[in-house]
């Protein structure tokens, strides 16, 4: 449609999203369900769908990341209007995902897909064992070609342990995804010098690369009643993405098709990850996840995390705490200096049982094969601290 793409290409389509393979769309409830009738906007659920499908004709791998449980709920239970106390919002999700998952796989079944529902709690991104879980099952739904559509399972979560809006849940399951790409279709078209509606001379971002404190303080609150997330849980989800080297685009969705209309270069805010994911990823050990046990290692093992060797089991000297497979641990020399943090590769058990002992040991000494490596260099985020080799 020629006389569409003339509206909408002012902007030539930038690398990040032509050469993103793997992409995350998160969906607010405002885009998906009429707010005066709780109803489904079915052309534009239609509409997203034929752009996913042009996207996976592609070769691109999609995920969803969908609101509109509570918003399709609360309708049917016939709750009041305005906040909703929490245990009215999980009920009211009850019903409304049962709606909001067929009404995906209806429409995406009518043009060859298939839809996966994925409920999530925020234990699932953050503890290791589930998160491994988690990401193995989205890698092998779209490994079989499924369009996988998350949302919180909010029906069990309480507020200690919610994500508690879609913004942050869809940046968590970027990262935990490794995708290249997170679009959140918003009622904004971007990141705002300042909120538009109180401020006429605002002026939106094209490209951010650092959440800085000048960034944070741009961000008014562009919530709406139906969904929970603002200027500043978008902020916070660019954090997330960017820490684990995911860009993300901002970008207006309620008109049809959003995403094609992003290609084309509709008004957006992109947000660009730093450009080397190694080193985003250990920023991302480093500071997102909670240690849970202590390596202790001696000299000679100090000196070659200093020349940035992986840890072996050799240069351990004790391991504490009930750390598992995958978990966060620091790394601390004899002398009770921290050395770093990393991802462990075996359980407590396991390398208690190793530690000390060449590699070429493990397999005998555990009754299976395992990793050369306790801690892997790509795995390990080392502190400035950590002792000059010789020093
Ligand atoms: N999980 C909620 C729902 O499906 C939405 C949370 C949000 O709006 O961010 O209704």
């Amino acid at each position: 449609m020629p006389a569409a793409r003339k509206e909408t290409s002012t902007a030539a389509v930038r690398p990040e999203w032509r050469d993103a393979r793997r992409i995350v769309v998160k969906i607010g409830s405002a885009l998906l369900v009429e707010r005066s009738t709780g109803r489904l906007r079915s052309a534009w659920l239609e509409s997203i769908a034929d752009d996913v499908k042009a996207l996976a004709a592609e070769g691109r791998e999609i995920i969803l990341v969908s609101s509109g449980a509570i918003a399709l709920g609360r309708h049917v239970l016939k709750l009041p209007k305005g906040a909703l106390a929490l245990e009215q919002s999980q009920a009211a999700a009850a019903v409304g995902q049962i709606s909001l998952s067929s009404a995906y796989q209806e429409v995406f079944k009518a043009r060859g897909l298939t839809a996966a529902q994925v409920l999530l709690t925020l234990g699932d991104t953050e503890e290791r064992r589930r998160y491994l879980n988690a990401r193995r099952t989205m890698a092998t739904l779209l490994g079989c070609g499924a369009i996988p559509v998350v949302n919180e399972n909010d029906t069990v979560a309480t507020t200690e342990i919610r994500y508690g809006d879609n913004d942050r849940l869809s940046a968590r399951v970027a990262s935990m995804m490794s995708a290249d790409c997170l679009v959140l279709l918003s009622d904004i078209d971007g990141l705002y010098t300042a909120p538009p509606a109180k401020d006429p001379n605002a002026r939106r971002l094209d490209v951010v690369h650092e959440i800085t404190h000048e960034i944070l303080s741009m961000a008014g609150d562009a919530g709406t009643e139906l969904s929970k997330g603002g200027m500043v849980t978008k902020l916070e989800a660019a954090r997330i993405a960017m820490g684990s080297g995911t860009d993300m685009v901002i970008t207006e969705g309620a008109a049809l098709n959003p995403l094609r209309r992003l290609a084309e270069g509709a008004p957006c805010t992109w947000f660009i990850a730093p450009s080397d994911p190694v080193a985003a990823r250990k920023r991302w050990i480093a500071g997102n996840l909670e240690s849970r046990g202590t390596i202790f290692v001696d000299a000679g093992a100090e000196k070659a995390l200093g020349q940035g060797k992986s840890l072996l089991p050799a240069g351990v000297v004790r391991v504490d705490g009930a750390f598992d497979r995958g978990d966060a641990v620091t790394i601390r020399a004899l002398d009770g200096r921290d050395l770093g943090r990393g991802l462990i590769a075996y359980p407590h058990d396991e390398a208690a049982a190793i530690i000390g002992k060449r590699s070429s040991e493990i397999a005998t000494i555990l009754g299976h094969a395992g990793r050369a490596e306790l801690i892997h260099r790509d795995d390990m985020a080392l502190s400035k601290v950590l002792a000059k080799p010789g020093s």
